[in-house]
């Protein structure tokens, strides 16, 4: 269940807040002191901090600063004031929100539903590894689109780098140089199939240690090539 810190000292606004947002299934706490707020929301995970300007031991600027220094929490600041909002941005503390009081609970819970969301994409595109081919030495990082043999980077255009991630994903598949072009370079394409010839010609030079013996793409004569595995 998604966690939400409340750092509010009005306690019937804390309440409400609490109440629409258990209503739509988070879980609150509630913190109704600056300081305190701060010390909790340091000690504890939670997906999304609500956090008032105006507090007692500590204020929500102070607050929100101290927060982000250590955390990437979405933050929703809120204030009764319209100028203190504009101050807020000014400051840049890297807060993700703000609303002015009064405003109402479904905008607030719709508010933080799209933080929430946004910020788990985030979450999840970090820990999302990288997609990988692997074959002998050769290391194709099809995600930040580069290539290594033997753990040195090699630079590759964007045609090389998507007709050996084309071979080496369909291994020991003999493919002519037709289709290759097709596949690579689209119908639409200006050129020939000696354009595939001479790009498997650099790719050759990059990848293999001797171009005369390829050992990763093969030259299948009168047919085309594949990639060996
Ligand atoms: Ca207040």
């Amino acid at each position: 269940m998604s966690r939400i810190l409340i750092i509010e000292d009005e306690e019937a606004i804390a309440d409400l807040e609490k109440d629409y947002l258990e209503l739509s299934g988070f879980e609150v706490q509630i913190e109704n002191r600056g300081d305190q707020g701060l010390q909790t929301a340091m000690n504890r995970e939670f997906d999304l901090i609500i956090l008032d300007l105006m507090l007692p031991g500590m204020d929500g600027f102070e607050v929100c600063r101290r927060i982000r220094e250590a955390k990437n929490v979405p933050i929703l600041m809120v204030s009764a004031k319209k100028d203190d909002i504009d101050k807020i941005r000014g400051l840049g503390l890297g807060a993700d929100d703000y609303m002015t009081k009064p405003f109402s609970p479904s905008e607030l819970v719709a508010r933080v539903k799209a933080h929430m969301a946004r910020y788990q994409r985030l979450v999840g595109a970090g820990q999302k590894t990288n997609d990988i081919i692997e074959i002998r030495g050769l290391k194709i990082d099809k995600t930040a689109r580069r290539v290594y043999i033997d753990g040195v980077e090699k630079n590759f255009t964007t045609k090389e780098f998507d007709l050996l991630t084309f071979l080496a994903e369909n291994p020991n598949h003999v493919f002519s140089k037709e289709e290759l072009f097709r596949k690579i370079w689209n119908m639409e394409s200006v050129g020939d199939i000696a354009t595939v010839t001479v790009h498997i010609k650099k790719i050759r030079e990059k990848v293999e240690f001797d171009t005369s013996k390829p050992q990763y793409i093969e030259t299948i004569w009168g047919v085309g090539y594949r990639f060996k595995i």
